[in-house]
């Protein structure tokens, strides 16, 4: 072997090197993501293992015969490698919850053929291994996808205000209202009030209202209950107020006792003392004992 082919061999072995070094973040950052690249980089990789096993003479010849693949593969990766900067894997994640996520959720709602398409061509772009090429067109097809959804949603979260507001309304316009402690006033108040959204906000990829947190079935399965809510905070209004308006009755305990010195002394104190209790529940009293 001359020296040039040892230092051929040399080089080989620290581009080697360098490389398996590199490569298990790579591996790792797209397998967590679950990219359709994983199996390329995995096949690099063993590749380079085993050039790393060989002794130099065998790299040598191993580069005169498959050094132009070798270099197309370092190429690939090497654009991979370009390619997966922390903000477009996060694009591509977002691509990704569009189809899994938001596209079922939509398409549910409002099916649309030309939708569909776009949906399996997302699809496809996923699963392409230059997807990192083809950002553009991942986040076109998915901002479609997005959009119609964003309106499907912020129209039924518009909606759910307009029917909590209407009814918030009119339990503010309940005359017994006023009766009632502020505690009370605003603990009753608190489940429709609640569900009235200020901040409509729908992030590329969520299926729920940044600011409540509201999916597309829950805003809709709240529409139809809100009656339900109101009738809930008007009987809590009607128990608030009765309790407040029935007369009260104050029953000495003493006045059914006298002396207690026998089973029967304890037996007739009871009886009386439970009868005037009943009496004044009839008569709907508030009753207090003392
Ligand atoms: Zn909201």
């Amino acid at each position: 072997m001359d020296v040039d082919q040892q230092q051929i061999g040399r080089a080989l072995g620290e581009f080697v090197r360098d490389e398996l070094a590199a490569l298990p973040n790579l591996i790792a950052a797209a397998e967590a993501r679950q990219l359709p690249v994983v199996g390329a980089l995995e096949g690099y990789r063993q590749e380079l293992s085993a050039i790393e096993r060989e002794e130099t003479q065998k790299r040598i010849t191993f580069l005169a015969q498959e050094g132009l693949a070798l270099k197309r593969r370092y190429e690939e990766v090497s654009r991979l490698r370009t390619g997966m900067t922390p903000e477009n894997l996060e694009r591509v994640s977002r691509a990704a919850s569009v189809l899994a996520n938001v596209w079922p959720a939509l398409r549910q709602a409002a099916p649309s053929d030309d939708l569909e398409v776009a949906a399996g061509e997302l699809q496809e772009l996923l699963a392409a291994p230059d997807l990192f090429d083809r950002l553009h067109e991942m986040k076109s097809k998915s901002e479609s996808i997005h959009a119609a959804y964003e309106a499907v949603l912020s129209d039924a979260h518009m909606r759910r205000n307009e029917v909590y507001e209407v009814a918030v309304d009119r339990v503010l316009g309940d005359e017994r209202l006023p009766q009632l402690a502020l505690n009370d006033r605003e603990a009753l108040l608190g489940p429709l009030q609640s569900r009235v959204c200020g901040t409509f906000t729908l992030e590329l990829g969520e299926t729920v209202c940044g600011s409540c947190q509201s999916s597309l079935q829950l805003i809709e399965s709240e529409i139809a209950a809100v009656s339900q809510y109101e009738a809930t905070a008007r009987r809590r209004i009607a128990e608030l107020t009765d309790r407040e308006q029935r007369p009260t009755k104050v029953i000495r305990a003493a006045d059914h006792f006298s002396v207690v010195e026998t089973v029967e002394d304890v037996e007739r104190g009871v009886d009386s003392l439970r009868d005037e209790l009943l009496k004044s529940l009839d008569e709907g009293n508030r009753t207090i004992v003392e």
